[in-house]
């Protein structure tokens, strides 16, 4: 069983524990990209040889983990990173060149993937993951231990950081791991936790949501109600000052200083980086700090969402796509940032039903769009991303596109819950619910304004 949930907690780092932090950041990266480098001169031999023993390193799973002895022999500084991240970022490696080679064989759908690049630290922190419980990682009330490994003389060391409200939020529930990330300058613990014994809780109202481009999502209850979830003003307002302090950071010349790189030595290795100008720095401070502020806000507003819906409906479906970004045009940049808002979404309804005893699931999205709701006659080629509103040409029933959809994904979270043994919610039959109120919610930072009412009008034009 996968991980359940997860509880993301923004740490409190002073500068001695960042700047250890940042080191076994950069070592991971380091071994990561010195990973790539061995296994791109073992390709090239593989390619005239074939060697098997070759191929095993270069296309399994554990195959570059399994050089981390050795590396460790020959990179004695390796051993000041704890064993658990050092692992994943090998796994990450041998991943990133798996998915390459799934792809060039047509084993994974989505078009070519080349073969892995290495990363720069600047650009993105290294996360680290480690990824089995108590290893690496103690939690005493509120303060987080990590280990760092064995310093050079051999002594194991460690960084103790503040996690507020670590002790609360993770009370009585098993943590299988831990990911140690930093976003825009500020770091977060995210910890995975298992999935505790189902109660057979009796469920009285189930909703299933269809998360959208227009709103949040769109919700379809048992009883009848249509819930659109708003998104805030507020956010966007946000959104924009982003956007402004962006383009105003890459208005400025951001290449200003020619520095030498050194390798470990301080000797000269004869390539040189970049350092931005000052102007370029102060305005990416500022928007990574309004980024570190979207962040948070969001974050406020998905809870709120979440926990108005833990508290009235005992099951709380959303479909399972999430699409994944592709070609990226300018235009599509704030669609991206909506889906990773889904993704988080997704999150924090599964944590919040978690705590509050309720269910999460998932149902199967796909042809929900364009199915009537009603009748089930299926539009060939689909809907037009344009087409708000339609009538069914089968049964003559007019849709809002999202409602229909919400409509349907209520009936296969339905459907799905009954077939694995589920409890579900005594509905009549298990056709459709017919829509007996709308409603909207308009989430402010005090709370859920819910507006609209009950209708038996036909479908209202958005
Ligand atoms: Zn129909």
């Amino acid at each position: 069983m996968g991980t359940a949930a997860v509880a993301k907690i923004r740490l409190t780092v002073d500068a001695d524990a960042e700047s250890a932090l940042d080191g076994q950041s950069r070592i991971c990266n380091w071994l990561y990209n010195e990973l790539l480098e061995v296994a791109g001169v073992l390709r090239a031999r593989y390619r005239v040889d074939q060697d098997a023993a070759t191929g095993k390193v270069l296309y399994t799973e554990r195959g570059l983990r399994d050089l981390l002895p050795e590396m460790k022999r020959l990179h004695p500084f390796l051993n000041t990173v704890h064993s658990s991240p050092l692992k994943n970022a090998a796994l990450r490696a041998s991943d990133s060149i798996r998915r390459h080679q799934a792809a060039k064989h047509g084993r994974r759908k989505g078009g070519s993937v080349g073969w892995p690049r290495f990363r720069s630290w600047k650009a993105n922190w290294f996360s680290l993951l480690f990824d089995e419980p108590g290893k690496g990682f103690r939690l005493d009330g509120n303060q987080l231990t990590l280990s760092l490994g064995k310093g050079l003389e051999g002594k194991r060391r460690s960084v103790t950081v503040h996690a507020p409200d670590a002790a609360k939020v993770l009370a009585d529930k098993r943590v299988k791991n831990l990911r140690i990330v930093k976003q825009h300058g500020v770091f977060y613990a995210v910890f995975g936790i298992e999935r505790a014994v189902p109660e057979a809780k009796p469920i009285h109202r189930a909703i299933a949501l269809d998360p959208n481009h227009k709103n949040l999502a769109v919700g379809v209850d048992t009883e009848g109600n249509t819930v659109e979830i708003e998104d805030p003003w507020w956010l966007k307002r946000l959104d924009r000052r982003v956007d402004a302090l962006k383009a105003r950071r890459d208005r400025c010349h951001k290449k200003s200083v020619r520095v030498p790189i050194t390798d470990k030595d301080g000797q000269p290795t004869g390539r040189y980086y970049w350092r931005p100008s000052k102007r370029w720095r102060r305005f990416n401070a500022a928007y990574q700090r309004a980024m570190t502020k979207r962040r948070e806000q969001t974050k406020t507003f998905l809870a709120t969402v979440a926990q108005r819906l833990c508290r009235h409906y005992d099951l709380v479906g959303i479909g399972d796509y999430t699409p994944q970004g592709g070609g990226c045009t300018s235009g599509m940049r704030r669609a991206m940032t909506n889906q990773s808002v889904i993704a988080r979404f997704k999150e924090a309804l599964s944590w919040t039903a978690l705590k509050s005893g309720k269910v999460y699931a998932e149902f199967a999205e796909y042809g929900t769009t364009r199915t009537c709701a009603n009748c089930g006659h299926v539009v060939t080629g689909g809907l037009d991303p344009d087409v708000r509103a339609w009538t069914c040409p089968a049964c003559g029933q007019s849709h809002g596109r999202d409602e229909n959809a919400a409509r349907n994904g209520l009936q296969r979270l339905l459907r799905e819950r009954r077939e694995k043994g589920g409890a579900t919610p005594p509905v009549p039959g298990s056709g459709p619910v017919p829509i007996r109120g709308r409603w909207t919610w308009r989430v402010r930072p005090s709370g859920i304004q819910s507006r609209g009412g009950r209708t038996g009008d036909a479908i209202l034009e958005r």
